[in-house]
């Protein structure tokens, strides 16, 4: 791939459009079409875009009369074993350090259950694990070594779960940059993580830099931009997936490597009861991607089911959640321009919505649900502000 700095720009001259919107909502454009088309229709699964692949399987086992939780577990396998998905169990970014740590929950409608484990190293199959904790304690939630030799007693096998790829990634990361510590976002002393004096040269040095250190790691000449810019732009990604049987039972699942760089022990949303998942047999389910830590501040996927509870659509009820992440931050765009949330709600019923609070992290790449309802399909999500989100660290403008 070659390089350019607009490849890096691009996406801060987007935040900088984005601006211009401050405080905009993206208007609802009458019923939101994904609601219309799924009204009543009994089964379906939803997840986030990397289930796709997965959704077949899960929907014959569905349809078949499997448990709506073991339906949604397909799903989130999938990216689990994939040595290709990095944000995700096997070959998920690792921390700080360069261990990989895990966090998944899950909730199953018909029981009422709910298991979750957090900073999990070397299980690859933590949504498994998640469930074992549901199945097979008296507890809700097992983090770190407790988790590990749980689920290793449960039958798990012990593996390393940092590929060849994501540990030479770390590598550039960790020899080029410093860490997390620091003001974040929420601090009133965020500006110091901003770039002291911005210069589009250093940055462009800083990049010539990266890329000589990527090739004496021996990163693959045509994977250095990619690793350079996870790199330059922690990266984040996760799925969630819920499924609805014929008769009305409901159950979801979340499972990641959660923030790529991550101080080691940091537990994002994902495993999270309320926050990555949640899920009411009598209401629906609700599940997120994005910035955990603000997630956790609105309790998304919980804020979401109570919302359809008393009655908003799915639509509704996202939106509703998005504009509280809005709110924590009193709309001031220079800091929500840097976070991003997608959430999936699915009504008992089968209506269901996909919203996010930026279009998308790069342009032309849309936030995407996956759906299968008879028809498996991947839809755009409907965005709260237009625009895309802008990576953090920022860059120079
Ligand atoms: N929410 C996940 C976390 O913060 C990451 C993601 O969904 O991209 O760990």
């Amino acid at each position: 791939m070659a390089f350019s700095r607009r490849d890096f720009l691009s996406t801060a001259v987007m935040g900088a459009v984005s601006l211009r919107l401050e405080g905009e909502d993206r208007k609802k454009p009458g019923p939101d079409k994904a609601e219309a088309a799924s009204a009543g229709k009994r089964p379906i699964i939803i997840s986030a875009a990397n289930g796709f692949d997965y959704l077949n399987d899960a929907f014959a086992f569905l349809k078949d009369g499997g448990d709506t939780l073991d339906a949604a577990l397909k799903v989130v396998q999938g990216p689990e074993d994939d040595p290709n998905d990095d944000s995700v169990g096997l070959g998920g970014l690792p921390n700080e350090e360069g261990v990989v740590e895990l966090d998944s929950c899950c909730m199953h409608g018909p029981t009422r259950r709910a298991g979750s484990v957090g900073g999990v190293r070397n299980i690859k199959n933590v949504s498994l694990a998640a469930k074992a904790v549901m199945e097979h304690t008296g507890h809700v939630m097992l983090v770190g070594e407790g988790a590990e030799r749980f689920a290793v007693a449960q039958g798990f096998p012990r593996e390393n779960l940092l590929t060849e790829h994501s540990r030479k990634i770390w590598l550039l990361w960790k020899e080029t940059h410093s860490d997390w510590w620091g003001p974040g976002l929420s601090s009133p002393e965020w500006h110091r993580r901003l770039p002291a004096a911005p210069h589009a040269d250093d940055f462009e040095r800083r990049i010539e830099r990266l890329k000589q250190v990527a090739a004496e790691i021996g990163i693959e000449p045509e994977q250095r931009m990619l690793a350079i810019r996870k790199v330059l732009f922690p990266p984040t990604g996760t799925i969630h997936c819920s499924a609805l049987n014929e008769k009305g039972d409901i159950s979801g699942s979340t499972t990641t490597s959660g923030l790529a760089w991550k101080l080691p022990g940091r537990v994002g949303d994902s495993p999270i009861i309320g926050a990555g998942c949640y899920t009411d047999q009598d209401v629906g389910s609700a599940g997120a991607t994005g910035s955990g830590e603000e997630n956790i501040k609105v309790a998304g996927a919980h804020t979401i089911v109570e919302n359809m509870r008393h009655g908003m659509s799915p639509f509704d009820a996202g939106m509703d959640a998005l504009k509280r992440i809005v709110r924590n931050y009193n709309g001031d765009m220079d800091r929500l321009r840097y976070m991003d949330m997608t959430y999936y709600a699915l009504r008992k019923d089968g209506v269901y919505a996909g919203v996010s609070l930026w279009d998308g992290y790069e342009p032309g790449k849309p936030h995407k649900i996956a759906v299968h309802d008879g028809t498996k399909r991947l839809e755009k999500t409907v965005s709260l502000f237009a625009g895309v989100s802008q990576e953090w660290p920022p860059t120079p403008q």
